[in-house]
């Protein structure tokens, strides 16, 4: 609800008081009267006065001097004075000076039609200056509020991008963000001419380690592997996923084939160092994973796949070693592409 606007009147002589309260019957005003400039300067503290009547005349300070202190003050500085006065007009020039359109005269006696239209064109302004200073506010919040909004919003697409592109059991990064980085990663060793390699890895005898111990405890084990991978010191464009249930990939560019070999085989050291216990019908005590690695020097012509394939067979070969092992193997050559 927007609330009347008020209006100070001023005047020693409480018989003016009266008459001007009378004549600003017709506005739906808020008046507050003081018999002295000081008792004038002590409302300015409490109200947002839309206009003050001044008289000039008045024991102790004069109706100048509250006009002075009023422009002096920066809450009150731009409060409309109109000074209510019986001397002649010759003797108002010395306020000729001040801000234009915030001081106007009135002289005594009072004609109520001069009055009527000059306090209205005041009311009106204030009331202009109001309804925009609200419009402001309100403007401000819907701009604060668009602004968190759009924070939320930026906050959300984080999350849901980071859902999208990470496995939820180990936090790792999921098959398909896998993909993105693998070929992203291809495309750049095209470009830059270096080696990329490749590790695939698979939990030995898993499906045993869940029917021994229970799916819980088998999540329980993916996460503690995957846990040791991301500790794992490797170069910072190395990038681990988990690919399958219970297999991960590991890229990792520019590292040729006995970088890569000797990166699996810490890793393999890490998961058995682990000593996460088996069932020992699996032909071991504790959980151990099988590797496979290839290596190649992309070029844009070949597809990306035949390193991934490359290492898929490596780790089947580990796998038909009885497990627990690294095999390398070499990828297919482009002349053997051509051969296809
Ligand atoms: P191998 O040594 O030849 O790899 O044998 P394996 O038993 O590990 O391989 P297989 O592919 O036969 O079984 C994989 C098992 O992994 C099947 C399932 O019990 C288990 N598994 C796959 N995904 C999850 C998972 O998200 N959580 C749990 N707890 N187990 C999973
Ligand atoms: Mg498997
Ligand atoms: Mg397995």
């Amino acid at each position: 609800m927007t609330k009347r606007p008020s209006v100070l009147i001023v005047d020693d002589r409480p018989e003016n008081l009266i008459t001007l309260e009378a004549l600003l019957e017709p506005f739906n005003l808020d008046i507050v009267r003081a018999t002295s400039g000081a008792e004038a300067l002590a409302h300015t503290l409490d109200y947002d006065f839309a206009l003050v009547l001044l008289d000039v005349q008045m024991p102790g300070m004069d109706g100048y001097e509250v006009a002075e202190l009023l422009r002096g003050n920066k809450k009150t500085k731009s409060i409309p004075i109109i000074f209510v006065t019986a001397r002649s007009k010759a003797e108002t020039q010395i306020f000729r000076g001040y801000e234009s359109g915030a001081v106007d005269y009135m002289f005594k006696p009072l004609e109520p039609i001069v009055f009527n239209g000059k306090v209205r064109v005041f009311i009106e302004l204030y009331e202009q200056k109001e309804a925009l200073r609200r419009k402001t506010i309100e403007f401000d919040q819907k701009l604060a509020e668009l602004e968190e909004l759009q924070q939320q919003l930026e906050e959300t697409n984080e999350q849901l991008l980071m859902l999208s592109t990470t496995d939820g059991l180990t936090g790792l990064y999921n098959k398909r963000r896998f993909e993105e980085i693998f070929s992203e990663e291809w495309e750049r060793a095209s470009r830059t001419e270096t080696s990329l390699s490749l590790i695939m890895l698979d939990i030995d005898h898993f499906k045993l380690y869940n029917d021994s111990f229970g799916h819980h405890l088998g999540d329980d084990c993916l996460r503690s592997v995957a846990k040791a991978l991301r500790q794992m010191e490797l170069r910072e464009l190395d990038r681990i996923a988990r690919v399958g249930g219970e297999e991960f990939a590991i890229v990792l560019p520019d590292t040729d084939p006995q970088g890569a070999e000797l990166v699996a085989e810490r890793v393999r050291k890490v998961i058995s160092e682990l000593r996460i216990p088996h069932n020992e019908a699996s032909g071991r005590e504790i959980v151990t994973a099988s590797f496979g690695v290839s290596s190649i020097l992309p070029t844009r012509h070949l597809s990306s796949r035949y390193l991934a394939e490359a290492a898929d067979e490596a780790l089947y070969e580990s796998k038909s070693k009885n497990r627990n092992c690294v095999t390398f193997k070499e990828c297919m050559t482009c002349w053997e592409y051509a051969q296809d």
